[in-house]
């Protein structure tokens, strides 16, 4: 009788081995046709401005235009194109260096009410010549947080960057305050939106909402994936909350630090 015992569990033992290693497989296939979807996005992304380098490059070199003002504006393309190619190469190299664990955060107690001032100070030129309206809205005596100001900045000037882009009308409003005992940071637009069933993609890498839609506008379509890695990275959460034609609410949320004099929270330290 024990051996039949013995025999059953060894059976089962059998089965759910079996059924881990099914399992393996099956994510080692689906890791497989992302890291191979990835490189055909990249390659994609790198060869549509390549085309456009080519391209125009030629109708120069063949003087391929009428007037001074036309072959200005042939090289106004080129330039841009350019830059977008190295923007790309620039987001491409920090996001494999974060999926590889190897960048490095310096971590510091971080005022985000002047995270959030030097950001839209940065953005308002590019506001206003949308006529966007943009203000602030800081509570005052925000907890500091244990965070990278740097890498804080960036982020934050990504998504004010997003909102300008992707608003016709009204403004953007930054907030900070705390909610459920963690503190906030939101970036507010009162401009396209983003369909309900697509929100949750627009953090993967190359999502777009709409495909036409980044060439239009210029964005490289890993803004927000960088913007989210970044933000995990510090203990963070990054979320957007949208209605289509109504405007979008992008919100960081982290963890509220101690007093000042009390020393990084433990688990984290400064590299
Ligand atoms: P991109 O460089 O294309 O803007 P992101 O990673 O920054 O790439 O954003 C991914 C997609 O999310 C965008 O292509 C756009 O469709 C959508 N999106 C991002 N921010 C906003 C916003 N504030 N309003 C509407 N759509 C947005």
């Amino acid at each position: 009788e024990l051996e039949t015992r013995l025999a059953i569990r060894r059976n089962d033992e059998i089965g759910v081995l079996s059924d881990s290693i099914n399992h393996l497989a099956v994510e080692l296939q689906r890791y497989r046709d992302t890291r191979q979807e990835f490189l055909a996005n990249i390659s994609h992304e790198l060869r549509t401005p390549i085309t456009y380098l080519e391209g125009y490059a030629r109708v120069l070199r063949q003087r391929l235009y009428d007037t001074e003002e036309e072959k200005d504006k042939y090289l106004d393309i080129i330039h841009e194109e350019a830059k977008r190619v190295e923007r790309l190469v620039d987001d491409l190299f920090d996001l494999a260096k974060m999926e590889e664990g190897v960048i490095s955060l310096s971590l510091e107690w971080i005022d985000l009410a002047e995270i959030a001032d030097n950001a839209v100070r940065k953005i308002r030129l590019k506001a206003d010549a949308k006529q966007l309206s943009l203000r602030t809205d800081l509570a005052p005596g925000t907890p500091l947080v244990y965070g990278d100001g740097l890498r804080l900045e960036q982020i934050v000037l990504n998504l004010l960057e997003n909102a300008v882009r992707y608003t016709e009308k009204g403004g953007i409003a930054v907030e900070l305050g705390q909610r459920s005992g963690r503190v906030f940071l939101a970036v507010e637009d009162t401009g396209i939106g983003i369909p309900e069933e697509e929100a949750p993609y627009i953090f993967d890498r190359f999502y777009r909402v709409e495909k036409s839609r980044s060439r239009r506008y210029g964005g490289s379509g890993l803004g927000l994936a960088i913007a989210r890695k970044l933000v995990e990275l510090q203990g963070g959460e990054l979320g957007v909350e949208s209605r289509p034609g109504r405007g979008s609410r992008f919100e960081i949320r982290l963890d509220p630090g101690r007093r000042e004099e009390d020393g990084p929270p433990e688990g984290r330290e400064a590299d």
